[in-house]
């Protein structure tokens, strides 16, 4: 069969501009960003990129571990994949130009991170692994036969008798094409307070929503338990300085960790967080503390270079004592539903990175697999544009229809974080979520010239009506009206927007 004439790609982090590359070899292919390159979740990630390369470690334990931490819902056959093929991706970053840290003896340094049982977290530049995929990918696009554009936002998938054929933008321009992936990434700026771009609207996921794609457990959004507390874009402080040592403290300088996990700092993320909001209500705090200071201020400075700068730039000196920190927005779990190949439910719609569920995180991502993941998963999306493949197969289990306008808006942004932050960030209750659904009914009559808004503003609804659908408390998902897990609720939500 003749490979496809026309791809196009939606986002230029790590999942799209590694797609776009690929594909280029046997296609036309445009890469669509609504905003500059580098404004993406992979410019901003820090800690690293998890992958088994060592003769102590093996993909099956790396598998273990994230399944362990993904509370009951990964999906074992994406985490196999993931974990499998993770040396293969990491080769293949190599072979683009990144080059990652090395001790002295040649081999790759290797950090540790929570819920990883192994050192396997390779990272480049010491704690600027993103800015260093960004900028070797941003490098490769140029030298390649891609059409880029930028400062362009698709507002809608073309649609053509069930099939994807395209996207329409913000400039009403209709661009066609054989298959369209969407690399979209991430849904923290749904929230007032969060670690990712304001451009991380979760577009991908209303775009998948309006064209008919099944989403999977929307209401798995990560909050990160560290980030500097300060303003609302709230500054990362890298897990790998608690993989380092860095503890956690209370109000009155108490370490509170080693009470709640056998791990103590190095537990799920879910968990650090969770013990971290319950510690700032206990003592009526903004934030908790975190101290690394007992480490040599030299060996800070170069190991954490980025974190130490950013901290020192807004007025904290991670080497001189305490910091204070607290959970924000961090990454979506949840996403358009795709297979291990990438594919969605919907005919010629791919999906990779962290706009896509692929299953591999469950209820919990475990740190520094999402740099995978997108790395993995759009390579394999891109095989599979290549072979024409079908859609997905629909999902086993029930696939709640919702019907909702999808073109309706809030009227600001501003007023959709606010209510996202208020009702459906780390904790969550059937009355504050119920507010928010009362509130997207009001806006219902409201529509916005800003595409992004529309789109931002059904994922926010998405997320809230899975998050209240879900009456338990599982992995970054929790209910104070619902403390404990549910095993009747081990199974992921799937959701689809009910046909006009
Ligand atoms: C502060 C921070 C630190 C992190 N640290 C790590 C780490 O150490 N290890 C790890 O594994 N993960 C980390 N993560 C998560 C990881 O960076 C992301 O999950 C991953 O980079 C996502 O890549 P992506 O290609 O899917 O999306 P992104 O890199 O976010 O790219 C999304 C792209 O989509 C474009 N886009 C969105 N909507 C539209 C639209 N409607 N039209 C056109 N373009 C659109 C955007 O402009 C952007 O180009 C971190 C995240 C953050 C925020």
């Amino acid at each position: 069969m003749r490979a496809p004439k026309h791809v196009l790609v939606i986002g230029s982090g790590l999942a799209g501009i590694n797609a776009a590359l690929l594909a280029s070899d046997f296609a036309d292919v445009t890469l669509i960003s609504k905003s500059s390159l580098e404004q993406t979740n992979t410019q901003r990630a820090q800690g690293g990129i998890a992958a088994a390369i060592t003769l102590l470690d093996d993909p099956e334990i790396h598998a273990a571990d994230t399944i362990r931490a993904g509370a009951g819902l990964c999906d074992p056959l994406a985490v196999a994949t993931l974990t499998s093929e993770a040396r293969a991706a990491i080769d293949r970053l190599v072979g683009l130009g990144v080059q990652f840290d090395q001790r002295t003896d040649g081999h790759p340094a290797l950090a540790t991170e929570g819920a990883h049982s192994i050192p396997r977290v390779l990272h480049a530049g010491g704690d600027q692994t993103g800015l260093h995929i960004q900028s070797a990918l941003i490098q490769r696009l140029e030298e390649a036969r891609v059409n880029v554009r930028t400062g362009l936002t698709v507002a809608d998938l073309a649609i053509d008798a069930g099939r994807c054929v395209g996207a329409v933008t913000d400039k009403h321009e209709t661009l066609l094409a054989d298959a369209v992936l969407l690399a979209t990434g991430g849904a923290g700026a749904l929230y007032r307070t969060t670690t990712n771009p304001a451009n991380a609207t979760a577009d991908g996921l209303g775009l998948a929503a309006r064209a008919g794609a099944v989403l999977r457990d929307p209401e798995f959004v990560q909050f990160h338990p560290t980030a500097l507390v300060g303003d609302d874009s709230a500054f990362l402080i890298s897990e790998a300085l608690r993989g380092e040592g860095a503890v956690l403290l209370d109000a009155n300088r108490n370490r509170f960790m080693p009470a709640v996990h056998p791990d103590a700092e190095l537990a799920p993320r879910s968990v650090v967080a969770r013990a971290i909001t319950e510690s700032m209500r206990a003592h009526d705090s903004d934030h908790v503390w975190l101290d690394i200071s007992h480490l040599d201020a030299d060996y800070l400075q170069q190991r954490f270079p980025g974190v130490y700068r950013g901290a020192l730039e807004r007025g904290h000196d991670i080497t001189g004592g305490p910091i204070p920190v607290a959970p924000a927005a961090h990454y979506h779990m949840g996403g358009v539903y795709t297979d291990v190949d990438g594919r969605t439910t919907v005919r010629g719609l791919y999906a990779a990175g962290e706009c896509a569920s692929t299953g591999a995180h469950g209820a919990n991502r475990v740190a520094s697999n999402s740099l995978l993941e997108a790395a993995v998963f759009s390579a394999r999306a891109v095989n599979a544009i290549r072979n024409h493949s079908a859609p997905a197969d629909q999902p086993t289990g029930v696939v709640r229809s919702l019907r909702l306008h999808p073109h309706c808006s809030a009227p600001t942004f501003k007023s959709l974080r606010a209510a996202m932050n208020q009702h459906v960030g780390i904790t969550r209750d059937a009355h504050g979520l119920k507010s928010v659904l009362s509130q997207f009914d009001e806006w219902s009559g409201t529509s916005s010239s800003d595409p992004s808004l529309a789109l931002a503003t059904l994922s926010a609804r998405l997320i809230t009506e899975a998050a209240l659908q879900r009456t338990e408390s599982r992995g970054s998902h929790i209910r104070l009206d619902y403390p404990d897990v549910d095993p009747a609720w081990q199974r992921s939500s799937l959701w689809q927007l009910a046909r006009e």
